[in-house]
């Protein structure tokens, strides 16, 4: 199994950037699967509070995930298999923002009733 599947399911988070979901221990362990290029958490005890949220809803199991899933939404070609989340409610920090458009990812925040600007 890959050790993206949550090892702790009592404190659980998903990244604010991918909705891959994990253990806080496995996003301060390991980064996100995702995301580690551009959003490092590893060993980061902040970045891992303010890269990921505690605050989401439902599970969507990918054992193998198609290129163009979540892919569509925020432009990651490469999804590890793990559990995602459905929506994700989160604010990215405005520098990670910025950080991310260096790496020409253009965020979107994942809870819809959040548009950007508010
Ligand atoms: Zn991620």
């Amino acid at each position: 199994m890959s050790k993206a599947i949550p090892n702790d399911l009592r404190n659980l988070r998903a990244c604010l950037l991918c909705s891959l979901v994990k253990s806080y221990d496995q996003f301060l362990e390991d980064g996100c699967d995702n995301c580690d290029e551009v959003l490092p958490m590893r060993g980061q005890r902040e970045a891992v509070l303010d890269y990921t949220s505690a605050n989401f809803d439902g599970f969507i199991a990918m054992m193998s995930p198609p290129q163009s899933w979540v892919a569509k939404w925020q432009r990651i070609d490469k999804f590890t298999p793990g559990m995602y989340a459905v929506s994700v409610s989160g604010t990215m920090p405005k520098e990670a923002v910025r950080e991310l458009k260096g790496h020409g990812i253009n965020y979107k925040p994942r809870d819809s009733t959040q548009g950007p600007g508010r």
